[in-house]
């Protein structure tokens, strides 16, 4: 008997890297072996020296095939074994073990706007529907646009056995959010990628494509970002090392190493409107939704738990993001 594997891969696109997926057919009991495909076709390789590897580093349950199919995320590497240039993983890994004993954790909330055709779903053919108020966490036919999507998307996560912690409706019609985490770095990141692909995958089956378009739709529109929640075991138990990790991403030429790293496109959403700070100041605050790192007010009165980086948009590479904030804050707590 057999089995399907889909392995899973992140390409090469410029500026904001896609998904590509094809499926292996597996002896039963088979161990999962690297696997090959065409970079030429996926802005990985050149025509004349087009073979590039998968590596598996990542296998759960398929939650489409069922059965004892899975899905398998993979690692690109050069021919001679090296990470591609494209594999922002591989630095994540070696990161992860250096400052493994801070215990980082990371939920990542991961927005993303469904359309149909050119058109948001429950935008009006050739026009707008009412302004932004009622949307967020809404209910009602007038409300609410793909939640039959949402809903299917969250059953394949669980299905998956992803940490998928919650969903909601977001600000603008026929947007929405899930969270993944809290977890550490490398898990975080391989389950978001999954649910990304699950996403995309879900709503195929409904005739909907999902895309994580920072700004979607210009104008008074929210965009879409991905806030990292970020904390470390001392974050966890005293307040000292929450104001650290804090201030340490406001030194220096760090505010800009961080968000030219944050998604493609990222100075059309910090506007300093809709909910963020712009992308060229760096400013924390207590339950400030306008600042660029928030501190939940229930950890300042608890005076312990985590920070939210609300810079990140929708399409960031969570590889990157996660490497980025454990390099910086993991430096400035190691002190
Ligand atoms: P918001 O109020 O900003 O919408 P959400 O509830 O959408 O917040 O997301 C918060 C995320 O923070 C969740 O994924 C949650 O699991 C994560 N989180 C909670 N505690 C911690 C922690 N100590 N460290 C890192 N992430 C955490
Ligand atoms: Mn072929
Ligand atoms: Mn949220
Ligand atoms: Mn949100
Ligand atoms: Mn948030």
């Amino acid at each position: 008997m057999t089995f399907k594997a889909e392995y899973i891969w992140i390409d090469g696109t410029e500026p904001t890297a896609k998904l590509r997926s094809k499926t292996k057919i597996m002896a039963d009991g088979a161990e999962l072996p690297n696997w090959g495909f065409d970079g030429s076709s996926t802005n990985q390789a050149k025509g004349h020296a087009s073979d590039r590897v998968l590596k598996p580093v990542f296998t759960c349950p398929d939650p489409i095939r069922g059965g004892d199919d899975v899905l398998v995320l993979c690692e690109v590497l050069n021919t001679d074994m090296t990470p591609h240039e494209t594999n922002t993983r591989a630095a994540l890994v070696e990161l992860e073990e250096r400052f493994a004993s801070q215990e980082p954790i990371f939920g990542i909330e991961q927005e993303y706007t469904f359309f149909e055709g050119d058109r948001p779903l429950g935008f009006p053919v050739g026009g707008f529907p009412a302004a932004q108020g009622g949307y967020y966490c809404g209910v009602g036919a007038d409300e609410i646009f793909g939640r039959d999507v949402v809903e299917a998307h969250l059953e394949n996560c669980l299905k998956a056995g992803l940490g998928i912690s919650g969903i909601n409706a977001e600000v603008m019609p026929g947007q929405w959010e899930f969270q993944v985490g809290p977890l550490a770095p490398l898990e975080v990141s391989d389950q978001l990628w999954i649910a990304r692909w699950l996403l995309y995958r879900t709503a195929e089956d409904f005739k909907v494509s999902a895309t994580l378009d920072p700004k979607p739709v210009k104008g008074d529109w929210n965009g879409a970002g991905a806030h990292t929640n970020f904390s470390t075991k001392a974050m966890r138990e005293g307040y000292a090392p929450i104001i650290t990790a804090c201030e340490s991403l406001g030194e220096g030429s760090k505010p800009l190493d961080h968000v030219k790293n944050y998604g493609a496109g990222i100075d059309d959403r910090l506007t300093g409107l809709h909910e963020t700070a712009p992308w060229d100041e760096y400013k924390y605050g207590v339950s400030d939704r306008g600042a660029s790192v928030r501190i939940p007010w229930q950890v300042e009165v608890e005076q312990k738990g985590y920070i939210e980086d609300r810079r990140p948009n929708a399409n960031v590479d969570p590889y990157v993001v996660t490497r980025l904030l454990v390099d910086t804050c993991c430096t400035a707590l190691e002190k």
